[in-house]
């Protein structure tokens, strides 16, 4: 409990160390201003002083990022939020402040110990002179008066539709339209930046309406709204496919977004000298010819299948899919089924076909982590995204920041001891897990399911009932690599041979950076590098640290293209920085790139 006078020192600590850092920003002191930082401090800036998302570490990089952004940043006005007063808790006062830039607004967040400032989130939240029609400059819609020339809202979208494309140009074309697609859309058009996203698929949502039929979200609503249109409170915690998917396809239609469906990018090229996209893409079977400014992939993270080549494959005489290709259970009663992988989808597809009473194994080729959901939601969750954080005043877009303002280095710090109270809390679970031969994994340091996430992207499953299934033994595991196919068998390493009728290859998806191979060139693919992961020089995500996760949302070295993609918390809310990214290019303003990502990686 927080007494009143802790809250005014809280207060009192917040308003010295602001004045301090706002002097030394206004005389323009780097140095000045990185010494009210604590030696091991962190500033993560998305957008306001870098045009760019990265986390600085230490003293010298925060003086050597105020070195060379001070002078045109010009920031000013540091704030505590109204509303929002500081509080001290475990030796660190933590605080939310507004401030101002010479393009837009912010907020930021910082946590103060000693005096100083471990960690400090800076955010654009908004451009000066570009700011968005809502609240007290909500559109009327209705034009009151007398005109001749009154057209009506259906015209004019009509005439809109018509023209984009064909007699003029998007500024941004978005490939692929997911949730990422159309989320950055509905930025895109509130701050009137034309665009058109264009998806091969016949109708928006589709990507999750071709998913196997027993999906259901595997995080909880709260986490999940899209920008601007929050799902209404009756709306299930977990979302089934379908549902989701034709929420997504009125999304479209109520954010009034140019969506093009039946409609597939064949190839892009960039023109150094128009600085301008040429964009091959074939609707509705016609040849289209997009020359959009700026290119953004919104082309899947978890959309472009990673499937393995066995020997023997092309002699099976089953069925055999990857698990993106799955159609579900129904034509499998009975029949025998041999899932390969351990995480996720192959959990869930073990799950509903052993529910179709097929007979199914599980081939696990390395250690996975599981948590329960519901324990996820209690520990994990919880605080941030919950019908309780909701109630104490967290809402979605502060939970979002909160978890923005935990620097990537040590997030892992603020993980593990949640991932150990999971780990009491479930024992008798883990226990009969891994008397049952499973190889169950908490992640190289114990941190668990979020870090793995955005260390690679896999290597996980969010149980919602398919790990029992595995414990218990009504599906069978089996522990080893496969080496090759049959006619009717799937054959591991050790000589196990496992007859099957269907094999599905839950093997994962490949970094998005394959798709700017398929569609623009090898070349450029190689020169952006690998998408996601913090070179955090765990398992699948190698080093050197990077510090964000690569390529996504900000510039990359190939100019003129983006990468948007992940969860649909992460989609929500990085859509905002992409979006004043492309706006500031779109009016023409200075967007100076401090600290362009290296390339480590090529994918
Ligand atoms: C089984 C499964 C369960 C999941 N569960 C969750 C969950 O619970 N919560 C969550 O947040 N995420 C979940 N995900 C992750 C999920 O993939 C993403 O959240 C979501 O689908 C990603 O959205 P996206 O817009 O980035 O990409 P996608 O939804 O994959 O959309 C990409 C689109 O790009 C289109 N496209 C690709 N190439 C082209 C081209 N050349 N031209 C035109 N269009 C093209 C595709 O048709 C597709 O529609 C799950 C994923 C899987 C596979």
């Amino acid at each position: 409990m927080t007494t009143t006078a802790q809250q005014s020192e809280a207060a009192a600590a917040v308003t010295t160390w602001l004045a301090d850092f706002s002097a030394a920003l206004a005389a323009n002191d780097p140095a000045g201003a990185a010494a009210l930082f604590t030696e091991d401090c962190f500033w993560r800036d998305l957008i306001s002083f870098t045009w760019n998302i990265r986390t600085f570490e230490g003293r010298a990089e925060v003086t050597r990022m105020l070195e060379a952004t001070l002078p045109r940043v010009q920031p000013a006005g540091w704030t505590v939020t109204d509303g929002e007063e500081p509080a001290a808790a475990d030796g660190i006062t933590e605080a939310w402040v507004n401030f101002e830039t010479s393009a837009g607004r912010g907020h930021g967040h910082l946590r103060l110990r000693g005096g100083q400032c471990w960690t400090l989130l800076t955010t654009l939240y908004e451009l000066k002179g570009y700011e968005e029609p809502k609240g007290l400059r909500r559109p009327v819609g209705a034009e009151h008066g007398v005109n001749r020339d009154r057209t009506s809202w259906l015209e004019d979208r009509e005439h809109e539709t018509r023209n984009l494309g064909i007699t003029e140009q998007p500024y941004v074309l978005i490939v692929g339209g997911g949730q990422a697609g159309i989320g950055l859309a509905a930025r895109l058009r509130q701050l009137r930046v034309p665009a058109i996203v264009i998806d091969k698929r016949a109708r928006p949502g589709d990507q999750w309406r071709s998913r196997y039929k027993s999906l259901c979200l595997h995080d909880p609503v709260w986490y999940d709204h899209m920008p601007y249109l929050k799902f209404p409170d009756n709306w299930p915690v977990f979302s089934p496919k379908d549902k989701i998917a034709d929420w997504l396809e009125s999304y479209t239609k109520i954010m009034e977004l140019n969506y093009w469906p039946n409609t597939e990018a064949k190839s892009a090229s960039y023109d150094e000298a128009s600085q301008e996209w040429t964009v091959n893409v074939e609707r509705d079977g016609q040849a289209v010819v997009l020359r959009p400014k700026q290119l953004v992939l919104a082309t899947g993270m978890s959309g472009k299948p990673s499937i393995p080549s066995f020997p023997g494959m092309d002699k099976f005489r089953g069925d055999q899919h990857h698990s993106s290709g799955h159609p579900g259970p129904d034509a499998y009663q009975g029949k025998r089924c041999v899932v390969i992988g351990s995480n996720n989808s192959a959990f869930d597809i073990c799950g509903a076909l052993w529910e179709s009473g097929a007979d199914v194994t599980m081939v696990q080729r390395s250690s996975t982590h599981i948590v329960r959901s519901s324990t996820l939601m209690d520990i994990g969750l919880s605080a941030l995204y919950s019908e309780q954080a909701v109630d104490s005043g967290i809402t979605t877009d502060k939970a979002d920041l909160i978890f923005a303002s935990i620097p990537y280095r040590i997030m892992h710090l603020f993980q593990i001891p949640l991932y150990d109270q999971m780990r009491e809390r479930d024992k008798d679970f883990y226990d009969r897990l891994e008397r049952a031969g499973f190889d169950h994994d908490w992640g190289d340091d114990g941190s668990g399911l979020f870090m793995k996430y955005l260390r690679r992207g896999s290597g996980y499953y969010i149980d919602v009932g398919a790990a029992d299934l595995v414990a218990n033994g009504d599906v069978r595991l089996v522990r080893g690599q496969v080496d090759h196919l049959t006619e009717d068998a799937v054959v591991l390493a050790d000589g196990t041979s496992l007859p099957a009728d269907l094999v599905v290859y839950a093997t994962g998806y490949t970094s998005m950076n394959g798709w700017a191979a398929d569609l623009i060139s090898r070349e450029v693919a190689d020169k952006v590098g690998k998408c996601w992961g913090l070179g955090s020089d765990t398992t699948k995500d190698p080093g050197p640290w990077e510090g964000e996760q690569r390529n996504m949302w900000k510039p990359t070295r190939q100019e003129a293209l983006w990468f948007t993609g992940g969860n649909l918390h992460q989609s929500r809310h990085y859509s905002l920085y992409l979006g004043l990214q492309l706006k500031a290019r779109q009016a023409g303003l200075p967007t100076p790139v401090y600290g362009l990502q290296e390339v480590h990686h090529l994918g």
